[in-house]
């Protein structure tokens, strides 16, 4: 019999990446350009200055540095809480019977539940640095503004949070961590902004999305000279941010005498994911190895299986720049699954460019009653209840784990378990009586949203 490795790899401080990995810097064909969606022109660096710090906004832009360097004090930040652990999953691959090798990486050691946080910290520290006031951002399900308040809390830094109504409702907990840590939440759409009032306007009852929630958020710091606005996914700084995951995840797998034939992550925005491949994709882009990348997201909200990829707006309220992605229309309302940070009618452009060209394999759409059925199966074996979120690509993990024990291929598969759910209760119990239920939008929904693409001739 095999000799059994270790459950956990967990790496010491002293192995934290001192620099972010650029995926931008690998590619050969970068990203479109962000268009300013008035003079469809590419946008130039000063003219997002007055939304993100100006650090930030560079970060953002920069397609040609491989590697930044990460602030000391930022690192710092990441000792308290990281490296997360790299897990094999040996009870899980006896339950299926697979003869597959099953990894996954555990961001949900940290009070935001997710792997957010590490994209916070950086964020909220560019924006001190520079002397900003106040922050406002948006969250769907609540880690994303979980993390933010926590970084903000951690450098005194003043921070509205808009939340999608539907998550305020469905987890009021997560609301109360981030007032506890000085935030004040706003559920979204709101009378607060125009935008918000404009919306409700047309449809009192609207759930709310990411999409309308951002468009509040910038709306608030607009026009504020010492205010700024920041975004927990999609944007290039984010993934960025992300690429400790992979750096770290490839010091596990040496210590495994590993390499993942199959590398699967969840897409809401993109940014884990996009942080999950970061070491794995550099191999790819620089012609060293072949890994299999498969990108899952909800079949309710098919942004790369059955998305455009065009240009579009960030947000519902059309207020940001023009980017390049694949979509379902900024103007396309996703159904009130309980994944509320998968609810995104785009995705990263550095990943859309990505899968474009061949660089991602695979995407794969699925419903949330499998999301569920898998989700309770891992909590069973592995000792977390895993995030609706991250339980997209605990799904596909298992399928193509099961799809071995068929060949009898001995696969390693990779996948991010990006956070705990212990927030969330309410959508185990809607699994468990039996009352949830999948939503596949029709092709005349998604054709309403793709009327909402914004004309842009080809450049
Ligand atoms: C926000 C979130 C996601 C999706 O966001 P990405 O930017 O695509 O990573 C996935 N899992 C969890 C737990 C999240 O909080």
């Amino acid at each position: 019999m095999k000799k059994q490795g270790p459950y956990r790899v967990i790496l010491t401080e002293k192995e934290i990446p001192d620099h972010y990995l650029n995926i931008q810097g690998f590619m050969k064909e970068k990203p479109d350009p962000y268009l300013n969606p008035g003079a469809l022109k590419p946008v130039a660096l000063e003219e997002l200055f007055p939304v993100f710090a100006e650090e930030l906004c560079r970060q953002e832009m920069n397609v040609t540095d491989t590697y930044i360097e990460i602030p000391e004090e930022v690192r710092d930040y990441y000792k308290m809480y990281r490296p997360s652990p790299l897990i094999r999953a040996y009870n899980l691959e006896k339950a299926l019977g697979t003869p597959a090798r099953i990894y996954y990486k555990y961001e949900g050691q940290n009070t935001s539940g997710s792997h957010k946080l590490n994209s916070a910290i950086a964020q909220v520290y560019y924006s001190k640095k520079q002397g900003v006031k106040q922050l406002s951002t948006e969250t769907g399900a609540g880690q994303w503004g979980t993390a933010l308040a926590m970084a903000c809390a951690y450098y005194d830094m003043p921070l509205t949070v808009f939340m999608v109504k539907i998550s305020a409702e469905q987890k009021p907990y997560r609301k109360a961590i981030m007032e506890t840590y000085g935030a004040k939440v706003i559920s979204s759409p709101s009378q607060t902004t125009q935008v918000g009032r404009a919306i409700l306007a047309d449809d009192p009852d609207c759930t709310g999305s990411l999409g309308t929630a951002i468009s509040e958020a910038i709306e608030l710091t607009a026009g504020k000279p010492d205010a700024c606005y920041v975004l927990g996914s999609v944007l290039n700084q984010v993934l960025l941010h992300q690429s400790i995951i992979g750096q770290e995840l490839k010091l596990q797998m040496e210590a495994y005498d590993e390499y993942p034939d199959l590398v699967v992550g969840c897409a809401g925005g993109g940014s884990s994911l996009g942080g999950l491949m970061s070491e794995y994709m550099k191999d790819k882009l620089t012609g060293k190895a072949k890994p299999y990348f498969i990108a899952v997201e909800p079949a309710s909200c098919p942004s790369f299986t059955r998305g455009r990829y065009a240009y579009d707006f960030c947000d519902t309220g059309k207020v940001t720049p023009l980017a390049k992605m694949y979509t379902l229309g900024s103007g396309f309302m996703p159904s009130a699954i309980h994944a509320g940070g998968l609810r995104y009618h785009g995705m990263s452009p550095i990943l859309s460019k990505l899968y474009h060209d061949g660089f991602i394999d695979e995407a794969r759409g699925v419903n949330q009653t499998a999301v569920f059925e898998a989700a309770m199966q891992f909590a069973k074996h592995e000792a977390i209840l895993p995030a609706p979120e991250s339980s997209h690509a605990i799904r596909v993990a298992m399928d193509e784990a099961l799809k071995c024990k068929k060949t009898g291929e001995a696969k390693t598969i990779v996948f991010a378990l990006t956070g705990h759910g212990n927030f969330d209760m309410q959508a185990y119990m809607s699994y468990m009586d039996g009352s949830m239920t999948d939503y596949i939008p029709t092709d005349e929904e998604l054709e309403a949203g793709f009327a909402t693409l914004p004309k842009v001739p080809e450049l």
